[in-house]
């Protein structure tokens, strides 16, 4: 029976009936992802005593590998760009907040006096229709 173990291909780990995987080391596993050239941004599960360096073979991908290099250097690549882009985000927050904060007042006030002037137009409307209303029906007067 070779379709039965296809569902659980990535998850052989050592489960121990709780939902969770355990590394051999008995830590609970974490999912971490890869971000190197040859598997960038792929799932795995990892010894979380990697670190500390307990030597555990633990590793195991959850996500299938890409199909070409292209799609792998694609997504290095992007990665690569939001991960600089992020960065320089974080720098320019601070000033940014401000002048934002500062050009949503701008925006307010300025809707604000728009709002009044609106009204000013509405009613400057309004006495020019019964202005005009009145002088057709004097000119048609019989
Ligand atoms: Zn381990």
């Amino acid at each position: 029976m070779a379709s039965s173990s296809s569902s659980n291909r990535y998850s052989t780990g050592l489960g121990r009936g709780d939902g969770n995987m355990y590394c051999y080391c008995g830590d609970k596993l974490k999912v971490r992802t890869s971000w190197t050239k040859a598997n960038p941004r792929r799932r795995f599960y990892g010894c979380p005593n990697y670190a500390s360096g307990k030597k555990c073979k633990m590793f195991q991908f959850v996500d299938e590998e890409l199909p070409n290099q292209y799609y792998k250097e694609l997504i290095f690549e992007m990665h690569e760009q939001c991960s600089t882009f992020g960065k320089e985000n974080q720098l320019k927050h601070d000033e940014d907040t401000e002048s934002k904060q500062n050009q949503l007042k701008k925006i307010m006030e300025d809707l604000k006096v728009t709002k009044s002037k609106m009204k000013l137009y509405d009613r400057l409307f309004v006495c020019c229709l019964i202005v005009c209303v009145c002088y057709v029906m004097v000119a048609f007067a019989p």
